[in-house]
């Protein structure tokens, strides 16, 4: 554990097995990591799949929190959260109960064979973007630059944001 907090952009994606509660039970586990914490959480929004078209629509979120795990260490728990939400990995781009991917650790730039970030795809997804623009407008992405103009470039993807029901 490092001393001082940090903050970590986190990516959730689910398409299986109620995917909607997948979703918030993993939000839930997310406060509950050791020396961590929840500061940030967007909206839930439906994503058409991208890569393998045939598997059913994903729902995605971003949250931010402050956590003294070490990057691998953060890396580690989010496998293992993701294990317990019953995650099978069958093939690339295959239909999952529960996805977690680091976007961002502080202004950390990093590449080895677990670990890179930020994360390599998350300038190219408007399902990663739009919920990061939504908690994080001024968010910068170390080696690309603000949100604005890269969520712009995925203006084909489709993308719809899940009203609360009141
Ligand atoms: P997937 O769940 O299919 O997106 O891939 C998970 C694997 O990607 C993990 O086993 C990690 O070792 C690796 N990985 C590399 N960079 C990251 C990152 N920034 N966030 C999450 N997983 C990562």
């Amino acid at each position: 554990m490092s001393k001082n907090p940090s903050r970590a952009f986190i990516a959730l994606g689910s398409n299986l097995e109620n995917p909607l509660s997948q979703i918030r039970q993993a939000i839930e586990e997310l406060n509950q990591l050791p020396g961590s914490r929840l500061i940030g959480k967007s909206s839930l929004y439906k994503s058409a799949p991208v890569g393998r078209l045939d598997q059913p629509d994903f729902i995605n979120a971003v949250v931010l929190i402050e956590t003294c795990l070490a990057p691998h260490d953060l890396l580690k728990a989010l496998l293992d959260i993701e294990r317990c939400h019953g995650r099978i990995r069958e093939f690339l781009n295959a239909p999952r109960t529960l996805d977690l991917d680091i976007l961002l650790y502080d202004d950390l730039e990093c590449c080895d064979e677990k670990l890179t970030l930020p994360h390599p795809r998350m300038s190219q997804r408007a399902f990663v973007l739009k919920p990061l623009m939504e908690i994080a407008p001024d968010c910068h992405i170390p080696g690309h630059g603000s949100i604005a103009p890269l969520l712009a470039a995925c203006n084909g993807q489709q993308l719809e944001q899940i009203r609360p029901e009141i």
